[in-house]
């Protein structure tokens, strides 16, 4: 017999023969790939291929997946093996064996049998252990272990894991890539209380079918992605006018969740970029946890890093580079997204920037630092209070919150206090520090937000680069253990003020004074010489406690405080009307030989020069301070 024509998809008609009957008279079908003995059906015609003889009869293959027999007195025609063959089911037997006839038609109409749409969501599967299903889903992970081949699945519902074995470390479908729209069907297990797949077969779906699906789940995302309508926690105009912005990131951050690429949370190593980073680790760790997949995903899926300077440097983006690139490699992840936290709106983040642009790594900021509008081009989005008109007083740690709530307000409980310890921190004046004082009354004190504030910069000075995750969520009242957090603020308080007298103890004496011509009093002190070195204060902290000293001892007088050590500066102001970013890019081009760097915020910022041009540095510094305008 010979079959002319190509097969389609869809229906196609094959003439074979030179009588034309109406050919609509016969169909016989033809099974699709993913498809199992449930998809077949008694008194059908199928297209199959001869696998095998025996005495009895011939063995016919439906598919690569079922196969039945023709008994010696329904077969027809002389065949060979592999040789196309028209077969109708008589008879499917309790045991799965099918009984076949061959049947023989001048002319039919083939029909392709789709995997009957059995896909199962991947958030349904809880509910069908020991059970046989199909699921449809992008790789999101693939995972070689010593054992099976671990592919982790996103759909429209969830993430999930499927095991295939071909044998213990080999591994399976190799054919199968990162990105893949694939079918699997398998029996739903639970595997250490978690719920697998045990793939039985793995098809990639290209073409239209992959492009539908594909589609289906891209859009499904997208709408899941979309942060829910909730008012803000406080009442704010600038706040409200960030709304948009925010929304915006906490889309790009729950899509990256519900697709299992990884998330990296860079911030400043301070209190305030602490609260912010963390409230947007509740939120995320407990949306991963709730979509699925591993156990453990919320660690290997969520990274939160403290940077030291306020922004993101080179040192930074390369170990993130370093980590994702290599997990990329080895665990089959996907490069991540990175949000910064209290950094990345300013020139100085430009180097990473560009090289996390490289890799394609998209970016979020959230930031309340004076923003450099040149940053723009590498970010998919920017939450920044000067964008709308608003400062500083807007801290990190406030954005984050809100942000957080909209990318998971099942963790608003949890957080609400975050951005009062935040202002604290920072030392924030806006009235929206006062009114989320106001939303935690009567649970902390403003004294409360102070000492934990404190305590953060305290912990993480002795935790360097690490974040401290669990340790963190005890100072800041998270972990749910009260009593732990209740006897440890006091404990790092006392330790954080005992070292902070000492080192005050060491530095007021030797501080200079000079009152400027704009009438600001000037204060400088030398805390390379005069202040302890490797130990808690370090010389920014030192500087900032001896500048809130001076002001206490000033008050009602407009004051700069600038701690410097052989190659830097730190500034610290009241009632001036400073622009540190913009003193430093002047100075940078008035003093040759300067190699100066720096920024920061307006009024509260660091400065980077060479140790020979210190003092040439620190004088046209105080010259620009004195020019501009101060008075409380
Ligand atoms: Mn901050």
């Amino acid at each position: 017999m010979v079959i002319c024509g190509i097969q389609k998809p869809s229906a196609s008609r094959i003439y074979t023969g030179e009588s034309m009957q109406d050919p609509d008279d016969v169909t016989v079908y033809r099974m699709g790939p993913g498809c199992d003995l449930n998809d077949v059906e008694e008194g059908k015609v199928y297209i199959g291929r001869v696998q095998g003889f025996a005495n009895f009869g011939t063995f016919v293959q439906l598919n690569d997946r079922v196969k039945g027999l023709c008994h010696k007195s329904n077969i027809k025609t002389q065949h060979k093996e592999r040789e196309t063959i028209l077969v109708r089911v008589k008879n499917i037997r309790n045991n799965g064996n099918i009984d076949l006839e061959e049947v023989t038609y001048p002319v039919y109409t083939v029909e392709v049998v789709e995997k009957k749409s059995t896909a199962v969501r991947l958030a349904e599967l809880s509910s069908k252990v020991g059970r046989t299903v199909s699921i449809e889903g992008e790789i999101a992970q693939i995972k070689q272990t010593s054992g099976p081949t671990i592919f982790t699945i996103v759909d429209e519902s969830g993430t999930e894991n499927a095991a295939a074995f071909v044998e213990a470390g080999v591994r399976a479908y190799p054919e199968a890539e990162l990105d893949d729209v694939v079918r699997i069907t398998g029996e739903v297990m639970l595997r250490n209380n978690q719920i697998q797949i045990e793939a039985r077969s793995l098809v990639i779906l290209t073409g239209e079918e992959g492009e539908r699906v594909r589609e289906r789940i891209e859009q499904a995302l997208d709408q899941r992605s979309e942060p829910p309508e909730i008012p803000l926690l406080i009442r704010s105009d600038v706040l409200e006018q960030l709304r948009p912005a925010m929304r915006k990131v906490a889309k790009v951050i729950r899509k990256a969740v519900f697709s299992a690429q990884p998330i990296i949370v860079r911030h400043h190593a301070d209190a305030d970029g602490i609260c912010s980073a963390v409230a947007i680790e509740q939120a995320v760790t407990a949306l991963i946890r709730e979509s699925g997949g591993d156990f453990d995903a919320d660690y290997y899926l969520f990274k939160r890093s403290p940077s030291k300077a306020p922004f993101y440097e080179i040192e930074d983006i390369t170990r993130d580079l370093d980590f994702a690139l290599k997990d990329h490699a080895r665990f089959g992840q996907k490069l991540p997204l990175v949000l910064l936290t209290d950094n990345g709106s300013t020139e100085e983040d430009l180097p990473s920037l560009k090289m996390a642009q490289i890799y394609e790594i998209p970016i979020v900021v959230v930031d309340h630092h004076h923003p450099d509008e040149i940053v723009d081009q590498y970010l998919v989005g920017h939450v920044n209070p000067y964008h709308v008109g608003g400062e500083y007083g807007i801290t990190a740690g406030m954005l984050g919150t809100e942000v957080a709530r909209l990318i998971n307000p099942a963790v608003e409980e949890q957080i609400r206090h975050l951005p009062a310890i935040a202002g604290a921190g920072d030392r924030s004046e806006a009235p929206e520090r006062k009114r989320y004082y106001e939303l935690i009354q009567g649970v902390y004190s403003e004294q409360d937000c102070k000492d934990i504030a404190l305590s953060l910069d305290y912990e993480q000075f002795w935790l360097r680069f690490n974040d401290g995750r669990e340790l963190v969520k005890d100072i800041l009242n998270l972990s749910g253990s009260g009593d732990r957090h209740k006897k440890l603020i006091p404990l790092l308080v006392e330790g954080a003020n005992a070292l902070i007298e000492d080192q005050m103890n060491a530095c007021m004496p030797n501080v200079r004074h000079q009152t400027l011509s704009n009438g600001a009093e000037l204060f400088r002190i030398d805390v390379e010489i005069h202040a302890h070195k490797f130990t808690f204060p370090p010389p920014g902290k030192t500087s900032g406690e001896v500048h809130d000293r001076l002001c206490q001892q000033y008050a009602g007088s407009p004051v700069v405080t600038i701690g410097f050590g052989p190659d830097f500066a730190v500034l610290r102001s009241k009632g001036v009307m400073m622009n540190i970013p913009k003193m430093v890019r002047e100075l940078r081009d008035e003093i040759p030989g300067g190699g100066i760097s720096g920024g920061g915020h307006l009024v509260v910022g660091s400065i980077k020069f060479v140790e020979g041009m210190r003092e040439k540095v620190l004088e046209g510094l105080i010259e620009k301070i004195s020019r501009v305008p101060a008075g409380l």
